[in-house]
């Protein structure tokens, strides 16, 4: 009987995951990472991520900041030329990170999605005041103070509203059970 690896393991996990398909067809031409705009940012390039997921490093990978510093700009995926999604398999390690504990520390990028699941979920809409209000206070309260000229502004230009906008107690409902579906799907919350 084939005998199966760690790497192979964690590939599988990785390639059952939405988003996640294409890491078997990487060619290592490096071209998502001469692409990514934020690449500087990341502890390891778009394509070394790759490699080490293929070579079993799954706590290297999971514990990576690289999936939280991408910007959904989708140049990686436009230029691929193997067709890989690159930047959907930088969600779905995001979701395995959230599901495993090991999402990195060095981002708020995890308690930024955390916050907007939380809103959305519970009143249906996202209103911009509270929701700001509420990362600040999980991640760095007194960033929060230094933020409120930006907030006065913007209130003055009638780019923010206080108010919270929900939707029809039916519209909330259908809402969380889109998010659960997705949850029930892979997705992490
Ligand atoms: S551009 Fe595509 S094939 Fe090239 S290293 Fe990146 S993911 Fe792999
Ligand atoms: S989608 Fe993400 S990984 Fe791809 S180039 Fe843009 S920032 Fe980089």
């Amino acid at each position: 009987m084939e005998k199966r690896t760690r790497a192979d393991t964690f590939v599988e996990e990785i390639s059952a995951s939405p988003g996640g398909e294409g890491i078997c067809l990487c060619i290592q031409c490096g071209t998502c990472t001469a692409s990514c705009p934020n690449a500087d940012r990341m502890d390891h390039t778009p394509s070394q991520l790759i490699a080490m997921a293929r070579a079993g490093m799954k706590e290297e990978v999971l514990s990576s900041n690289a999936m939280w510093h991408c910007l959904s700009c989708y140049l990686c995926t436009v230029r691929c030329p193997r067709g890989i999604k690159q930047t959907d398999l930088m969600h779905a390690l995001e979701c395995l990170a959230i599901r495993e504990g090991l999402s990195s520390g060095r981002t708020r990028t995890p308690a930024m999605y955390r916050s907007f699941n939380d809103f959305v979920y519970s009143l249906g809409s996202l209103p911009e005041f509270g929701f700001m209000t509420w990362f600040y206070m999980l991640t760095n309260p007194l960033r929060a103070f230094r933020m409120i000229p930006v907030a006065l502004s913007l209130l003055r230009h009638g780019r923010l509203s206080i108010k919270a906008r929900r939707l029809t107690p039916e519209g909330t409902s259908q809402l969380k059970a889109i998010l659960d579906k997705a949850e029930s799907l892979g997705g992490a919350s």
